[in-house]
């Protein structure tokens, strides 16, 4: 059915179907497509790279329908936006929640209750609270380091130069578990103008230890987790091109 079939609009205008949630499951098994295509024109392996749908402004009910395709790990920006679909979706076994957004340390509290990898973390002092609150609740976190490769100033992520000294903190967090770099490029309408950033988060990993003591590197989005696969991505969070554009 065309997308402007009267009929169709009417059902979804109502609620009796929604548009984004049959589209789930096709669109993901496109992103999958796209996934082993560029892995391959680089020399790898499809399962070298993980998917995390970012589910962001999306109803619980759209996680449902890509689980039932087989995702498991979600991202989401906004703690207590995170909160609410971890319980609401208690019930689906095996859920991976990413927090991927700017973190308030005032945040840390209820982001340490349900996520499993914390993807931004750009500052000590987040750290240290993540820490604490991870170790009350008698958990441990991954984290990633988040670095502003673009340095945007619109965008969270430490500079290049303080990485160093961060992930000597995290070291010092007994609750966190360092486990990679995580970046957002700036947007640049030819994808492949972005490689550049992508390959200097992944130098910035190997001039600290590279891949065997920071394993993950969390790079690209729907408009150029091609490029970022290219460079050695071995996370890519995408969202839009999964759920559809965001109101
Ligand atoms: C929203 C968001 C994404 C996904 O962006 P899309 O362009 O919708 O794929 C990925 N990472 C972060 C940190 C985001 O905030």
């Amino acid at each position: 059915m065309s997308p402007w079939c009267p009929r169709r609009q009417l059902a979804v205008s109502c609620g009796v179907i929604s548009e984004d949630l049959g589209n789930v499951a096709p669109r993901l098994d496109e992103v999958r497509h796209r996934i082993a295509s560029a892995a391959a024109r680089a020399g790898r392996g499809p399962e070298e790279v993980r998917l995390i749908a970012v589910s962001k402004g999306k109803p619980a009910e759209a996680i449902r329908a890509a689980y039932a395709a087989g995702q498991r790990d979600f991202g989401e920006n906004y703690a207590q936006e995170l909160v609410e679909k971890a319980e609401a979706l208690a019930d689906l076994d095996g859920l991976v929640w990413h927090a991927i957004g700017q973190l308030q340390r005032n945040k840390a509290k209820l982001v340490a209750r349900v996520a499993h990898v914390v993807q931004s973390v750009d500052r000590e002092e987040l750290a240290v609270e993540l820490d604490r609150r991870a170790a009350a609740l008698n958990r441990t976190l991954d984290v990633l380091i988040e670095v502003n490769v673009g340095g945007e100033a619109s965008k969270g992520g430490c500079a290049s130069g303080d990485f160093a000294p961060l992930l000597a903190a995290i070291a010092r967090c007994a609750h966190l578990r360092p486990i990679g770099l995580m970046t957002i490029a700036p947007f640049l309408e030819d994808p492949n103008d972005v490689a550049p950033f992508f390959a200097q988060l992944r130098a910035l990993r190997d001039a600290h230890g590279g891949r065997a003591v920071l394993p993950e590197l969390s790079m690209g989005m729907s408009h150029d987790f091609e490029a970022a696969i290219a460079e050695g991505a071995t996370w890519i969070r995408v969202g839009t091109a999964i759920f559809g554009a965001r109101g």
